[in-house]
């Protein structure tokens, strides 16, 4: 079979490639002619372990191609996939533009019967529109059918998320695209994947529910942090006995700088916006959305309060992405942090794995440093924002050795207290106090 994805971003590219893995034919379409101009030679523009070599395969294979021409990639497909940008507008709704642009190539494109399958997230409402738009700019009437397959990929581990996800949603009002949708994903079929096929609202809504469901576990646990540390309680135990609970589940219970992303945010923002429009207020959304945005400005509360102010300060920050394995700096807390830090007129050692390039771009005061122990030097606190796994491993020797003063602000609760301060470290992190040890009786 012949398909083709639009945008060849984190979503697109590894839909693209993970179908050519699947041994189907895959077009990959993107207006930004730089981006594929380096993916026709197989160099990914941003970070994602495993995709350069499933991209490599692919052209080497043959299965896989890429085009400016939106033409030639609807031409032969029977199945094409929307799997570009919905960014917030300035009123939180998600802006559906890119998608629509999209739809008027294909529509003017299209000389047989095509599934359009919007991958991207849209509102409720959007598979309906879409449908619209491809009907008014049609060159001639030719059957098409809209089919709504959210993709639930992590940044990070993406290609096993889309390779072995937890479930895939099929929506869509006709039994001949959920036939071919079916056959597509055939190889998950047979390793026992569940499928839901439902109408295309109810799909459409199923990815925009799960988010903000996921969000919302974040702040509360968040909120529960900042609770125990008024009242000397520990979150990580609190949240260790909470997930141990099957009807709550340990993931998504860690407490932290809040959560930031390409997804959550704009997710639950036009979430929010889509009850509006409904007339329905979406209440625990808009408490998520103000306790994510409250828990960044009490972190620099908490480096501030720890530092004895900011001004003529130096921190060392490490790690600039919104979560490890991704160098995506779409809203991650720490450039929020690290901007209201360098704001206060505290200058900002900074250091991450892969991700320095485009966040040194988005923090042109800051420092960019050659390693964690590197940023450390000389600086009067460090403050861990990003729990990759070289942070979790640190020389810590080395880091107090390099640091003017042993302060160590942990925003991903990932040492010890009472091991750190063994070690000498004036030792801060989320919603717990340092504990004094339980003696025997
Ligand atoms: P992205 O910004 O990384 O990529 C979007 C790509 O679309 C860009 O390469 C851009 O050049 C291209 N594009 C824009 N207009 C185009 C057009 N008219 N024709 C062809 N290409 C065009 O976005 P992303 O992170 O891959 O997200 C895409 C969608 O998937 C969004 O709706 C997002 O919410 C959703 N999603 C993202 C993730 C994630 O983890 N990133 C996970 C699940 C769902």
């Amino acid at each position: 079979m012949y398909i083709s994805v639009m945008g060849t971003g984190y979503v697109g590219l590894v839909t693209g490639a993970c179908f050519a893995e699947f041994g189907l034919h895959v077009t990959c379409m993107d207006i930004d002619a730089n981006r594929i101009a380096r993916l026709e030679k197989g160099d990914v523009p941003f970070y994602e372990p495993g995709i350069s070599e499933l991209v490599m395969k692919g052209l080497k294979e043959n299965r896989l191609h890429f085009t400016t021409d939106i033409a030639k990639a609807v031409e032969d497909a029977l199945v094409i996939f929307i799997a570009v940008g919905t960014p917030t507008r300035p009123d939180g709704s998600a802006d559906l533009s890119y998608v629509e642009e999209v739809g008027r190539g294909i529509a003017q494109a299209m000389t047989s019967y095509k599934v359009i399958v919007t991958k991207s997230t849209v509102p409720v409402g959007t598979g309906e529109k879409l449908r619209e738009v491809i009907r008014t700019h049609q060159t001639q009437p030719i059957r098409f059918d809209v089919v709504s397959n959210p993709e639930f990929l992590r940044e990070g581990s993406a290609i096993e998320d889309f390779l072995r996800p937890n479930r895939v949603i099929i929506g869509a009002d006709s039994a001949e695209a959920v036939a071919i949708m079916r056959d597509l994903y055939r190889p998950l079929y047979l390793i026992e994947t569940p499928f839901v096929v439902t109408d295309i609202a109810t799909s459409e809504m199923i990815k925009y529910a799960s988010n903000a469901f996921l969000a919302t576990k974040v702040s509360f646990i968040n909120e529960m942090a900042n609770l125990c540390e008024r009242v000397n309680a520990d979150v990580q135990v609190v949240a260790k006995a909470m997930g141990l609970d099957h009807r709550i589940g340990s993931k998504f219970l860690h407490a932290g700088p809040g959560f930031g992303g390409s997804c959550f945010p704009k997710d639950v923002s036009a979430l929010i916006q889509t009850g509006e429009k409904a007339g329905c207020d979406m209440e625990i959304a808009r408490a998520t959305s103000r306790v994510n945005e409250r828990q960044r400005l009490l972190m620099v509360d908490k480096i501030r309060t720890a530092m004895g102010g900011l001004t003529g300060k130096t921190v060392a920050l490490l790690g600039l992405s919104f979560k490890p394995n991704t160098n995506d700096l779409r809203d991650a807390p720490a450039i929020a942090i690290a901007a209201r830090l360098l704001a206060e007129g505290c200058a900002v050692r900074v250091y991450d794995p892969v991700a320095m390039e485009e966040g040194t771009k988005l923090l042109r005061a800051a420092t960019p440093c050659a390693d964690a122990y590197d940023a450390a030097q000389g600086a009067d606190a460090l403050v861990l924002m990003t729990e990759w796994n070289l942070f979790r491993n640190l020389d810590l020797s080395k880091v107090k050795s390099a640091l003017r003063h042993p302060l160590f602000i942990d925003l991903r609760n990932v040492y010890e207290p009472e091991r750190m301060a063994a070690l000498g470290f004036h030792y801060i992190s989320i919603g717990r106090l340092p504990r004094t040890p339980l003696t025997a009786t």
